[in-house]
């Protein structure tokens, strides 16, 4: 199998849990929180859970490149107070070294918000050097950033804002983006059907490239198209519609990446993993 599908799931009790859930929908790729994602704090990981997370992926055929792990939605990397800045960099420092610790070689993150304190380049060059800092501190594990639909003052709901981070990061073989369907619909990309969709990633082709996306978040929206709000909604239900993921399915350059469907209804995920399943070529 060519395409790695899975979901977003629980890590309740531990992260050894995360594979085992992911296994039960009949996934080939899953995203999970290492740590509570409303929290700072968070115990280190021993050294029985990290062998009891291997063990049960490895039982259950996922490989590190079918595994999308997500970091707090706390952290804000581009900050404009030195002092949040400080502790956001340092929880994400310390989300490098769990997913280093699980033998995972990439972590998903918002790439920050400007909070109106400063301009957006000024944002975007912060979160490169909070990017750098922290590759720099750690080895083995790639930033993935994600685009967002923009909502308040977050950056990433253009493809250039992901590409001038991309430009200022020094180690180009550890940073990535992740594509979030949803979230690049609502911050103006039309995805709604087949024609749209080619051009929307024919823009990210030229903008970022193929060779950078090392995951995709697929959801459909509650919004309309460019209303710049973050409301996921199951494949099929919401504005984007089943085109788009019919699109992706059959499209070798989304082959080999975590597939994450982030959508609402946890009981309908094993479903929409066998549609998407099935609509591949
Ligand atoms: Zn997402
Ligand atoms: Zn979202």
């Amino acid at each position: 199998m060519k395409k790695y599908i899975g979901a977003h799931v629980s890590a309740a009790g531990g992260v050894e849990n995360a594979p085992l859930n992911a296994a039960k929908l009949g996934a080939t790729a899953f995203a999970l929180f290492t740590k509570n994602q409303r929290q700072w704090n968070a115990k280190p990981l021993t050294e029985k859970q990290i062998e009891a997370f291997k063990m049960n992926c490895e039982k259950s055929g996922f490989t590190p490149s079918q595994i999308l792990p997500h970091d707090s939605y706390l952290i804000n990397l581009g900050h404009p107070e030195q002092e949040a800045l400080e502790k956001s960099r340092n929880a994400f420092i310390d989300e490098l070294q769990r997913c280093e610790q699980l033998g995972l070689d990439r972590l998903n993150f918002h790439p920050g918000s400007h909070l109106k304190k400063f301009s957006e380049e000024e944002c975007l060059d912060r979160i490169a050097e909070s990017i750098n800092l922290a590759l720099d501190k750690t080895t083995g594990v790639m930033a993935v950033i994600e685009n967002t639909a923009g909502q308040g003052s977050n950056l990433g709901y253009r493809f250039e804002h992901l590409f001038h981070i991309i430009s200022k990061v020094e180690d180009k073989s550890r940073v990535g983006v992740c594509i979030d369907t949803c979230h690049a619909f609502t911050s103006g990309y039309d995805l709604s059907n087949k024609d749209c969709a080619r051009e929307t990633f024919d823009l990210f082709e030229e903008i970022v490239g193929f060779d950078y996306l090392k995951g995709m978040h697929l959801n459909d929206s509650k919004k309309e198209l460019a209303t710049r709000v973050d409301r996921h909604d199951s494949l099929g239900k919401g504005f984007i519609g089943m085109d788009l993921f019919d699109f992706i399915m059959k499209d070798d350059r989304f082959n080999q990446i975590p597939l994450i469907l982030e959508t609402p209804n946890p009981d309908i995920w094993s479903d929409e993993i066998e549609q998407l399943k099935s609509l591949v070529r």
